[in-house]
């Protein structure tokens, strides 16, 4: 019953049960002849206790700042009030005070944890106390980069601070036109970002904080060199803030490279695994496979949910099928337009569809409220990736439930 498709033991999750009682696990194998199965055996919480920590800390420890605490800007103040934030939740308790303080800091957050308000919050209070300061923010992809700016603009109304989105995909002209009010912020993907120094269309010479988001997954997707190059473009003493939800040795190796004495700050990696539901379905491949996801998603409670699949080709078809036999679901992927994956992000969000299936990358960091469900069509790569795909369901303390098909 407790078959689990070669993900660690340490994962102590409910693999084998069903909810509506059906049993799926236990063919006996453990899934090694599929070949990105049992790829990976390590630990991740490992190479996170190995982090060299002058502070740890993790999220059982009790919260102990209120938003008062920061003596934060009125504006800012009144501000957070509006969203509705009550409490700082366990990484923004430990990393605004020594943020505000201009110090280094390697944040080990998942995205759900509120980690982008942990950076954010203190860095618009310092520029609101000197509006000298500028701060680049590097995230792996369009999406996310597009969500940080959001939240930016929530969290700085009224505050006449300025961002400039640059991310590759789109036009670079009206991105240009951003530059021209020497925005406090510039949040943006690595390789656009790149372009646009070597263009000398932008230039960090004067910038004094770097936010590195979700490292892990921008070494994933091959960003290292792109982050290096804009390191250097950075003056030398500028404040590096760090964060990724795992910290294996290229990261760390990163972090070493770039942080001078950082604070660093664990929060549980698996926090927001911890209260979604996990299950594994055993399926055949095509028609039957296909059979099945349909059976699950009719199932009554199957609100909001997200397909994962490897490829864009797959997902794209997968999407394709699912609308041909009445589903209400798009794709997004990195083959569509950025207009296209924007378009399809917003009708999600407005519950017009669904049903999104999505490839790891366009997906990574996405806070979408209410997803009930996600569905892993295919099995992830890595145990990281797992971890981020069913963190989308289960976030800011609801329930979530996620199906893995091995
Ligand atoms: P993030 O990990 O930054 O993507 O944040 C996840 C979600 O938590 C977002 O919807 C945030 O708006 C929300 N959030 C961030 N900080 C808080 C807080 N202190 N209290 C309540 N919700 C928060």
């Amino acid at each position: 019953m407790n078959s689990h498709a070669g993900f660690a033991p340490r994962a102590r999750q409910n693999f084998g049960r069903f909810q509506n009682g059906r049993r799926f696990a236990s063919n006996g194998k453990r899934g090694g002849n599929r070949k990105d199965i049992g790829r990976e055996h390590i630990d991740v919480s490992r190479f996170i206790k190995q982090a060299t920590a002058p502070a740890k800390i993790t999220a059982s420890n009790p919260i102990t700042h209120a938003f008062a605490d920061f003596g934060f800007n009125a504006t800012l103040a009144g501000n957070i009030a509006r969203l509705g934030f009550t409490v700082p939740t366990p990484v923004q308790d430990q990393t605004i005070m020594p943020a505000l303080e201009g110090r280094d800091i390697v944040g080990l957050a998942n995205t759900g944890s509120g980690k982008t308000g942990a950076y954010l919050l203190p860095l618009i209070n310092n520029i609101a106390k000197n509006r000298k300061l500028r701060v680049l923010v590097i995230a792996p992809t369009r999406e996310l980069a597009v969500q940080i700016n959001d939240d930016f603009r929530r969290f700085s109304r009224g505050m006449g601070l300025d961002s400039a989105i640059l991310v590759g995909g789109i036009p670079p002209r009206p991105q240009r036109l951003q530059l021209r009010n020497n925005p406090n912020f510039i949040i943006g993907t690595p390789g656009r970002l790149k372009d646009f120094q070597q263009q000398n269309v932008v230039n960090f010479i004067h910038f004094t904080t770097v936010v590195l988001d979700e490292v892990d997954r921008m070494l994933d997707m091959g960003f290292i060199e792109d982050i290096k190059h804009l390191m250097s473009k950075v003056p030398a003493a500028h404040q590096t803030l760090f964060f990724s939800a795992t910290m294996p040795e290229r990261a760390r190796r990163v972090a070493d490279q770039f942080l001078k004495n950082p604070m660093t700050f664990e929060i549980l990696s698996n926090r927001s695994a911890d209260n979604v539901e996990q299950n594994l379905i055993r399926a055949g491949q095509g028609q039957e496979k296909f059979d099945e996801l349909k059976k699950l998603l009719d199932n009554p409670g199957m609100e909001k949910v997200i397909i994962f699949g490897d490829t864009k080709h797959g997902v794209e078809k997968l999407s394709k099928n699912l609308q041909r036999d009445g589903y209400k679901a798009e794709s997004i992927h990195g083959g569509k337009r950025q207009n296209q994956r924007q378009k399809t992000l917003s009708l999600f969000r407005e519950n017009k569809i669904n049903v999104l299936v999505a490839t790891d990358v366009a997906a990574r960091g996405l806070d979408i409220k209410d997803v009930t469900h996600v569905i892993n069509y295919t099995v992830p790569r890595t145990y990281d990736d797992y971890i981020h795909r069913i963190g989308r369901t289960g976030r800011a303390n609801a329930k979530g439930c996620a199906y893995t098909f091995a």
